[in-house]
């Protein structure tokens, strides 16, 4: 498609409604299974889950942070910056935490006033517990904060019933939206807690206070500032086509893809799941180990060699040696592009000198789409 510079779609728009954007709001809302307020923030999903930490975790606090992959060491950062003590309970990027761990640390800890956990890390390919884990969380009376980011639309997300008080996500993972504005739902609980933190960020963009006092209280009839328009419009058209779809039938796709992922991947030579059991993976990405001397890098490049067009990417930093990740998220959460990377992977394999059994390469193929129509089949 060329772009027409006379009549340019993306510009001219009439302006976004105060009604339109709290009708988007509406939608996430349904999406996250919440009666709780959703605010939709003007930015990238790091947005509120910065703005989550600094309105939530008062000075001289204690927070429980649950580290399974790298955006929990990036929450561990700015819990310490708040002045809060931070308590980190990690868990190997091969598996989830469990809700016992949770439980034995909040016990030691009793003072725990917030918990951060990830649901589904895209980077590690891992998913946790979080229904099992909100029941201990909840129990011991601090807040939970989850970040949703990767979860959402492709894994069960039902943030009242399982107790999450701040629940953040993106578009920009399985919803197939923009990335440049993120939503998060505020629990009348954290509501409370927030406001009784001096520190909460207000007149900040950071500042969750600032639209709870600007927009929310007033009955979402005046916007505060100019909206995000066209991510705000993309965001809704995202929600809305996940919608028509169903919910149920997109959560269905994405753990369809893991599934033939993680069949296909164990058939062929030199590679295997990274997340060692079927239930700690996330349907969003699957991420894979090569053994010791075979560098994931140079399988990544391979198999982008042999076909430029699957989703394949090598890991960040220095796991990036041992893991490669397969995002198969949003549109790429379908069974051709699953099949077709199994291919990849083994067509790269060879030309690294990678051999598996002459027939390897098919059966690999064939075991992915197999593991898909059994997911689909129900
Ligand atoms: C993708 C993702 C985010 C957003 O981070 P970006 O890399 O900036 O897109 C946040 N949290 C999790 C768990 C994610 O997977």
């Amino acid at each position: 498609m060329t772009a027409n510079t006379e009549h340019p779609s993306l510009l001219d728009l009439p302006p976004l409604t105060a009604e339109h954007f709290a009708a988007v709001e509406d939608k996430i809302a349904s999406l996250l299974h919440t009666r709780c307020d959703v605010v939709a923030m003007q930015g990238e999903a790091l947005l509120p889950l910065e703005a989550c930490i600094r309105s939530a975790a008062a000075p001289g606090s204690t927070a429980l942070n649950i580290v399974t992959g790298p955006y929990g060491e990036t929450f561990g950062g700015w819990l310490r910056s708040c002045g809060a003590d931070v308590v980190t309970l990690s868990a190997p990027f091969t598996g989830a935490v469990g809700a016992q761990e949770v439980a034995d640390a909040l016990r030691e800890h009793p003072g725990t006033g917030l918990v951060s956990l990830v649901h589904a890390e895209a980077a590690t390919g891992n998913t946790n517990p979080v229904a099992e884990i909100g029941a201990v969380v909840r129990e011991h009376g601090a807040l939970l904060m989850l970040d949703a980011v990767a979860s959402v639309g492709a894994e069960p997300l039902l943030t009242d019933e399982w107790g999450v008080d701040l629940c953040v996500i993106g578009g920009q993972k399985a919803l197939a939206g923009p990335a440049g504005v993120s939503a998060v739902s505020v629990s009348a609980r954290a509501w409370e807690r927030i406001l009784a933190n001096p520190q909460a960020p207000r007149r900040s963009y950071l500042s969750l206070l600032d639209w709870k006092e600007r927009w929310l209280d007033g009955g979402r009839k005046a916007l505060p500032h100019a909206p995000a328009q066209l991510e705000m419009l993309a965001l809704e058209q995202a929600v809305d086509r996940i919608a028509a779809e169903g919910l149920d039938a997109s959560i269905t796709r994405h753990r369809a893809a893991s599934a033939a992922l993680r069949a296909g991947a164990r058939r062929l030579p030199a590679l295997e799941p990274y997340v060692v059991r079927d239930q700690d993976a996330a349907p969003v990405a699957t991420t894979l180990r090569t053994p010791a001397g075979l560098d994931a890098h140079e399988v990544v490049a391979a198999a982008l060699a042999a076909d430029g067009r699957v989703p394949v990417q090598s890991a960040a930093g220095v796991l990036g040696t041992e893991m490669l990740r397969v995002n198969h998220y949003g549109r790429a959460a379908d069974r051709a592009v699953a099949v077709d990377t199994v291919r990849a992977l083994a067509d790269g394999l060879r030309t690294l000198g990678v051999e598996g059994e002459g027939s390897a390469r098919d059966e690999a193929a064939e075991a992915a789409g197999a593991a898909w129509d059994a997911v689909l089949a129900g």
